[in-house]
């Protein structure tokens, strides 16, 4: 059964600029239905001047509105009613979020749209909390460090999590009084629209919040090296941030924070709690199929000790045998669409070479059938492979575990470390001195221990070690990033003249 009719769907598109939706640019990108493949509008691709226009926009804005100036209980007080529109207009956000992504409309109407709303209020709290510091100066000094906004801030976003995603750049950039300009993925580019429409009903001044729709060569280059650009935040592909780090360094040395891919390991002791339970398997399963994969702290490399490996490869595949391949529309879906038919195919190829260089396979490995254009891949267990192979070194960005087997701590620790990637990783053990000694030694930016995923809190934040990023998105880290600190330093010292 549909939950709704996806054709009735009410589809924002175009830039949105200085308050307004923009639908102007000759050349158009036709955008499909993830789920069915089938049309589901198009954007306007913005060029090099059109870009110019959106940062001119928020510039000005920046320059003449009251965002920056006012006193941050109105800006968090304005924040708090942007968070309040999103949250009420989920009857429209969720459909709009489900025909355009990977999300199915129950997992956005009761995860993405309250988080993204949560996430705006989370970062209005610090807009009159957090200031500066008074330093340790003699008496005859008084040193402060100020805090200012950076001006206008470039947010890119990827397509997994089109509104949560946004939500983590232009939320704390927001609060801390900047202008945004922000590309989501050609993808998914409209339920942002949408987003950036509530932001103008609840009083965010018109200019502070734009949005430029476009690819990533021409409108994401030229949105990074425009001189305006006071700092630019990113999440997506380790390749596609290289590339950023190096354009913002050619065009004004211009701060960056990174979030990028990762290839995060569980690792599995023999005496796990909820092992033989199936806890860790349900937990395991959840945590390389949810979003089909799409998620970049995606577990999705299993290490197991070899006494128990057995046991718990079958549990997985038995979960893995309970989902459902569908429509994000559809009632009882619980298995995404892959983003599109090359992510579909780079899925199915990296599959295919383990198998050809040696590797197992234990479930999946196919695609699945659901009567549409849609592209669904099965969930996927491959075992027999070594460190080399690229199923266990690539990022696959889909619903493929793989397996390994150790014997000892030492191997495990050593098996976990990826040469360049350091996102996340998951411990399950009963032993808590080893679970530390594991949150200790993993080179990664987030450990969860006998559990996988972040609960809906913004206080940790979340960001890479190696090529897995650089700086922080949530958390106390994220909202500071967006400021930039002032050293002043007053004599007041009795000159006696
Ligand atoms: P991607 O790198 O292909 O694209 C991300 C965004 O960058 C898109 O908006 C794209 O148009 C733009 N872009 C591409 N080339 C550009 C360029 N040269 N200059 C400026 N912008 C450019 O990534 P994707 O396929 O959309 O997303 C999947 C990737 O994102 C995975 O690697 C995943 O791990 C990563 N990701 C990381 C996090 C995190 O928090 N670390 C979260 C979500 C996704």
């Amino acid at each position: 059964m549909d939950l709704f009719d996806p054709s009735l769907v009410q589809i924002p598109q175009g830039h949105f600029i200085g308050g307004e939706i923009v639908n102007e640019g000759a050349e158009r990108l036709a955008v499909l239905r993830p789920s069915d493949g089938a049309p589901q509008g198009e954007i306007p691709l913005a060029d090099a001047a059109m870009v110019d226009r959106a940062v001119e926009n928020a510039w000005q804005a920046f320059r003449l509105s009251p965002w920056a100036r006012m006193a941050p209980r109105e800006r968090a007080a304005i924040l708090r009613r942007f968070a309040d529109l999103v949250a009420a207009d989920v009857a429209q956000l969720a459909p709009l979020e489900a025909i355009g992504s990977s999300r199915h409309v129950s997992a956005a109407a009761s995860w993405d749209v309250p988080f993204t709303a949560e996430g705006i209020r989370f970062y209005a709290e610090f807009a009159d909390k957090v200031g500066g510091d008074v330093a340790a100066t003699d008496h005859d000094h008084l040193g402060m460090t100020i805090t200012e906004p950076y001006g206008v801030i470039g947010a890119i976003a990827p397509w997994n999590f089109p509104l949560v995603m946004a939500s983590w750049k232009i939320a704390p950039a927001l609060a801390a009084g900047n202008a945004v300009v922000l590309k989501p993925s050609e993808l998914t580019p409209f339920s942002v629209v949408r987003l950036a429409q509530l932001a103008i009903e609840a009083g965010i001044p018109k200019g502070i919040f734009n949005i430029v729709q476009g690819n990533g060569r021409t409108t994401g280059d030229a949105l990074v090296r425009h001189p305006r650009i006071a700092k630019v935040t990113f999440t997506g592909s380790t390749s596609t941030g290289a590339a950023i780090m190096a354009a913002c360094a050619e065009s004004g040395t211009k701060p960056v924070t990174l979030e990028l891919g990762g290839k995060s390991p569980h690792i599995v002791f023999a005496d796990a709690p909820g092992l033989i339970a199936g806890r860790v398997a349900q937990r395991i399963a959840a945590g390389i199929t949810s979003n089909a994969g799409q998620v970049c702290v995606a577990g999705s490399r299993l290490l197991v000790h070899a006494s128990v490996a057995e046991g718990l490869i079958e549990q997985i595949a038995s979960a893995f045998s309970t989902l459902r391949a569908g429509p994000t529309w559809t009632d009882g879906t619980t298995l995404s669409p892959i983003i599109s038919r090359q992510q579909a195919a780079r899925i199915d190829g990296l599959v295919g070479r383990a198998l050809e260089t040696g590797a197992s396979l234990q479930c999946g490995g196919r695609f699945l059938d659901v009567g549409s254009e849609g592209s669904y891949y099965a969930p996927t267990l491959l075992t027999d492979m070594d460190t080399s192979n690229d199923a266990v070194r690539c990022e696959i960005f889909g619903p493929v575990l793989t397996v390994q087997t150790f014997e000892s701590e030492e191997q495990a620790l050593q098996l976990a470390q990826h040469p360049e990637y350091g996102l996340a990783a998951g411990v399950h053990t009963s032993d808590i001195s080893r679970a530390l000694r594991f949150a200790r030694k993993l080179e990664v930016g987030t450990v969860w221990i006998n559990r996988y995923g972040r609960t809906p809190d913004f206080v940790l934040p979340t960001g890479g070690y190696k090529r897995s990023g650089i700086g922080k998105d949530l958390g106390r880290q994220a909202y500071e990033a967006n400021l930039r600190s002032k050293a002043v330093l007053i004599d007041i010292a009795d000159h006696h003249d």
